[in-house]
């Protein structure tokens, strides 16, 4: 039986593991398959308070981790793939084997990628098709490449895969870019990105490999091809909350709704970072709340009486 079970091990579940450990709670994470979340597939972090240089987002979350299994956090690699949260002590199902028992969760599950959603996309997936370019730019060197979005991840990746592309075209379905001043201010200035605005990706070419891009000017109606060698979805984020749909309140794109701090819909459940966040969503904001969701967690014990 567990004090504190945490599911997720990117900003806000690591920091909560901090907490929950010096409050002597021995909390277990789950980590997942892929530990560290989304800052592991990101490049230089320079908005993390702390890092004066900026650091890379795979340095700070080992780091976090570091930090986490000095005070006594116990890490458990697994997906976690079901969860009962209608009797007590709740029940966490980890690749559909083992269980664990806990008297709180805090769930860190963060958000992944969205897709188009074309099919040739699903198809050329690791052919080509990517949504993370920290991973896969370097196979591109010397290519002509195709970024699609107007956020700060689209700048972002395309500003990291100049590195290695002779060419970055960002297609944006907008005039105006959603992406911060100074991101944008760095993607403008770079030579080798070129922006296609008022445009979509109607499909994706190629038969093994990505070829080309079909694109429609949504203003103008007129498509046209863009011939590339790879394609970086940079369009958003969504929650990874599946696991909790009917037994957790969330909104209708799935964020968990929290209130008073980080309790949840069920007592003892608490949610940090991303998967209850639709507003912020950055690597401090996630860190803040799950430090704030082992607190809640450690008074919601002390009011049982469980405290350790
Ligand atoms: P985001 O800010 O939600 O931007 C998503 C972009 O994709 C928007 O430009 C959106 O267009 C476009 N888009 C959405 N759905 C689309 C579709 N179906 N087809 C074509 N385009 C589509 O997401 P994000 O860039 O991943 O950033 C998420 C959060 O992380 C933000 O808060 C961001 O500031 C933060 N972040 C920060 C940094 C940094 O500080 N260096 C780096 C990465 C991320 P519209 O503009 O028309 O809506």
């Amino acid at each position: 039986m567990h004090n504190v079970a945490i599911i997720g091990s990117g900003p806000a579940g690591l920091t909560a593991a901090v907490y929950a450990a010096r409050a002597n709670l021995s909390p277990l994470l789950v980590e997942g398959w892929q530990s560290g979340g989304q800052l592991t597939t990101t490049t230089e972090v320079e908005n993390y308070p702390g890092f004066a240089k900026g650091i890379m987002g795979p340095d700070l979350m080992k780091e976090m981790r570091a930090q986490a299994e000095r005070f006594g956090t116990t890490f458990k690699i697994g997906d976690v793939t079901a969860v009962d949260l209608t009797k007590r002590p709740f029940t966490i199902t980890v690749d559909g084997e083992e269980t664990i028992q806990a008297r709180t969760i805090i769930i860190a599950t963060g958000a992944s990628a969205i897709p188009i959603g074309l099919k040739n996309e699903a198809r050329l997936t690791g052919h080509g098709v990517s949504t993370c370019a920290t991973c896969d730019g370097f196979f591109f060197r010397g290519k002509e490449l195709v970024v699609v979005g107007g956020g700060d991840s689209a700048m972002e990746e395309a500003i990291f895969l100049t590195k290695f592309a002779t060419k970055v075209s960002i297609v944006h379905r907008r005039d105006k870019l959603r992406a911060s001043k100074i991101m944008q201010d760095r993607a403008m200035k770079n030579e080798k990105i070129t922006f296609i605005w008022n445009s979509v990706i109607k499909d994706i070419l190629g038969g093994e490999v990505v070829t080309g891009v079909r694109l429609k000017n949504i203003v103008t109606g007129k498509t046209s091809e863009l011939p590339c060698a790879g394609v970086f979805v940079a369009i958003g984020h969504r929650p990874n909350t599946a696991l909790f749909a009917g037994q957790l309140e969330m909104d209708a794109k799935g964020y968990l709704l929290t209130e008073d701090g980080t309790a949840t819909s069920i007592p003892g459940v608490f949610a940090a970072g991303d998967a209850q966040d639709s507003k912020y969503r950055q690597a401090v904001t996630a860190a803040g709340s799950g430090c704030m969701a082992a607190i809640d967690a450690e008074r919601y014990l002390e009011s049982l009486g469980h405290h350790v």
